[in-house]
C-alpha cells in the first residue's frame, strides 16, 4: 500500500514516515505541493496524508485538484486548524477524514486502516473497488477510471474488465471468458473473434496514449491484466 505524505514540518514528516514504514506501508514523503504533484503524477497511490498549511500554497487547493483527478483516492487531512469551519471546508473539498495536530501516531494508523477498509470492502465484506496500476473500478457505482480519466464502457466491456481485474497477474483463457462472462455453455470458435474484438476495444479505452499497457495478450493462452507484461 503506497501512501503519499505531504507535510512541510521536517520532524513530523520524518517521524510519520518512519512509523508508517515500520508498519509495512510504502511512503512517499513530500515537503511541498510541488513535490506532491511530482509524486501523484508518476505513482499509483492508495492514500494521501495531506497537511493544509504548506510553503508553496494551500493544501485545500491541491486537495480539490487531486480529488477531481482521482475521485476514489482516500485523502486524509493532517491539520493544525482545529476550527469547525476548516474541517467542513476540508471535507467539502473532498477529504475523506482529518486528524487535528498534534495527533497520536496510533490514532493515525487506525484512521489509515479505516480508509483502507472503507475502500476495499463494503459493509457486507465484499470488494468494492478494484485497482490495477492506475486503473480503478468502482463496483458500486460501476465507474471505471484510469489515472483520473473516466472510461466509458459498455455493459459487456465492463464485465470483462472486472473479470480480468479480479485476478491481476493471472492468465484468463477465452474459454473462461466465454463461460463466465458470456455465459455460453460450450465455447464455439466464433466466440474467439467476438472476445478478441471486445478486448481490443477495451484496450483502446483503458490504455490511453502514452500510458503503459494494462491488458496483455498471452499467446495461445488468453489475456492477463497487470502493470507488467507476462
Ligand atoms: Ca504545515
Amino acid at each position: 500500500m503506497k501512501i503519499l505524505l505531504v507535510e512541510d514540518n521536517p520532524a513530523l514528516r520524518s517521524s510519520v514516515k518512519k512509523g508508517l514504514t515500520e508498519n509495512g506501508y510504502d511512503v512517499l514523503a513530500a515537503g511541498s505541493l510541488e513535490q506532491a504533484r511530482g509524486y501523484d503524477a508518476g505513482e499509483t497511490l492508495d492514500l494521501v496524508l495531506l497537511d493544509l498549511g504548506l510553503p508553496d500554497g494551500d493544501g485545500l487547493t491541491y486537495l480539490k485538484d487531486l480529488r477531481h483527478r482521482q475521485p476514489t483516492l482516500p485523502i486524509l487531512l493532517l491539520t493544525a486548524r482545529d476550527s469547525l469551519n476548516d474541517k467542513v471546508a476540508g471535507l467539502d473539498a473532498g477529504a475523506d477524514d482529518y486528524l487535528v495536530k498534534p495527533f497520536d501516531f496510533q490514532e493515525l494508523l487506525a484512521r489509515v486502516r479505516s480508509q483502507q477498509r472503507r475502500l476495499s470492502t463494503t459493509p457486507a465484506g465484499q470488494v468494492q473497488v478494484l485497482r490495477v496500476g492506475g486503473l480503478t473500478i468502482d463496483l458500486l457505482r460501476r465507474q471505471v477510471e484510469r489515472d483520473g480519466r473516466e472510461i466509458e464502457c459498455t455493459a459487456r466491456e465492463y464485465d470483462v474488465l472486472v473479470y480480468l481485474a479480479q485476478t491481476p497477474g493471472s492468465v484468463v483463457s477465452r474459454d473462461r471468458l466465454a463461460t463466465d462472462v458470456w455465459k455460453v455453455k460450450s465455447r464455439m470458435t466464433s466466440m474467439d473473434n467476438v472476445i478478441d474484438v471486445l478486448i481490443s476495444r477495451l484496450r483502446d479505452k483503458v490504455d490511453g496514449p502514452g500510458q503503459s499497457k494494462l491488458i496483455h495478450t498471452v499467446r495461445g493462452l488468453g489475456f492477463m491484466m497487470g502493470e507488467t507484461a507476462p
